[in-house]
């Protein structure tokens, strides 16, 4: 298993892989297990040579990432290796995002935001409250003291290309691109939090804004990608952004086919944003001067952390064992193969 010693910490650019259990509603279905994680930065795909002989497979087909996570890998574990290098980042004046990226059902949601699938939401094991947690934590170290550092929480939806504040009743927002190239969120909610109920609390209620007057909490949020972020503020000045992002399902292939204008529309602005996502996750990966944010609302909005000296970033791609999900499982391993 992991320790503290396979922590890496140099890295501007992370990518893990996180495989989740095989759930009873596939096992129902005899589906089954596909993914094999026989170390700690390899993940291994066993497809089928033919869709109707399941039993003889093809030869294994292998990646490797910074870190891979099995389905037995907690939370806080796949925290500690990811999001929790970034939060000493933003105490060092500098930008961090995390992402969550994969198909419907992968786990993004229960990796990012907690456990919903019991009828008590816990939202306090997710990995926007474990960075805050130690935020705090970090902000009472003497060293940061000093600096007297306030906390911010904002929430938000990016819907179809537009942005809604999750912390104000879903309102719809503006993003305005300045003349020094600085993006701004009109009236984008920013609530100072003081202490982890706080910090819960703002959890909770830009969830269930996000569900609400939804059919399905899936088929809403499959489609949208939640931004989550804490801000360091000194004398009213920016000092540190975390973003942290439950981006929406990777699957579009179906969209494509839709006889639903609309939501063939969403699809293809979907896939328009991931791809610049990865492009701009790329730049930032190889310092290349130009980072093409403009592409999607998505990058837009996370301008300022594509650029600049001191900003990290940290992919989660969350995977789903069961052959039936084969396909979109390398979709997405081959997508967060790209972005190093
Ligand atoms: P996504 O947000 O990618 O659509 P979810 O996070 O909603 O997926 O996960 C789908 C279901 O699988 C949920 O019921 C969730 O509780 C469960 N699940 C996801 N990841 C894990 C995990 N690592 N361990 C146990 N259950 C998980
Ligand atoms: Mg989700």
């Amino acid at each position: 298993p992991l320790t503290e010693a396979d922590l890496v910490k140099e890295h501007r650019i992370c990518v893990c892989v996180r495989k989740r259990p095989l759930n009873k509603k596939e096992a129902t279905v005899k589906d089954f297990d596909v993914i094999t994680i026989p170390n700690k930065d390899i993940v291994m795909v066993h497809e089928p040579k033919q869709k109707v002989d399941l039993t003889r497979y093809l030869e294994n087909q292998t990646f490797r990432f910074d870190y891979t996570f099995d389905d037995s890998t907690t939370n806080e574990m796949v925290y500690s290796f990811t999001a929790r290098p970034l939060v000493e980042t933003i105490f060092e004046k500098g930008m961090a995002t995390c992402f969550a990226y994969g198909q419907t059902g992968s786990g993004k949601t229960h990796t990012m935001g907690g456990d919903f699938s019991g009828k008590s939401q816990d939202c306090s094991k997710g990995i926007y409250a474990l960075a805050a947690q130690d935020v705090f934590l970090m902000q009472k170290k003497p060293y940061y003291k000093k600096l007297d550092l306030q906390v911010y929480a904002t929430f938000f939806e990016i819907y179809s290309g537009k942005v809604y504040d999750l912390l104000n009743q879903k309102t719809k927002l503006r993003v305005l691109e300045d003349g020094k190239q600085q993006v701004q969120v009109v009236g984008l909610q920013e609530c100072e939090v003081k202490c982890m109920e706080d910090v819960l609390k703002l959890i909770e209620m830009g969830n269930s804004c996000r569900t609400s007057g939804q059919t399905s909490a899936n088929a809403h949020s499959s489609r949208s990608h939640a931004v989550f972020q804490i801000i360091l503020r000194r004398n009213g000045k920016i000092h540190g952004k975390f973003s942290l992002i439950d981006l929406a399902g990777n699957e579009r292939g179906v969209d494509t086919l839709s006889a639903d204008r609309q939501t063939r529309l969403e699809g293809a602005e979907i896939n328009k944003s991931l791809l610049a996502l990865k492009e701009c996750i790329r730049a930032l990966g190889r310092n290349k001067p130009h980072t093409p944010f403009r592409a999607s609302k998505l990058t837009q909005v996370l301008r300022d952390s594509f650029i600049g000296e001191n900003s990290r970033t940290c992919m989660i791609a969350t995977i789903s064992p069961g052959m039936a999900s084969c396909e979109n499982t390398l979709n997405t391993l081959r997508y967060a193969n790209r972005v190093k």
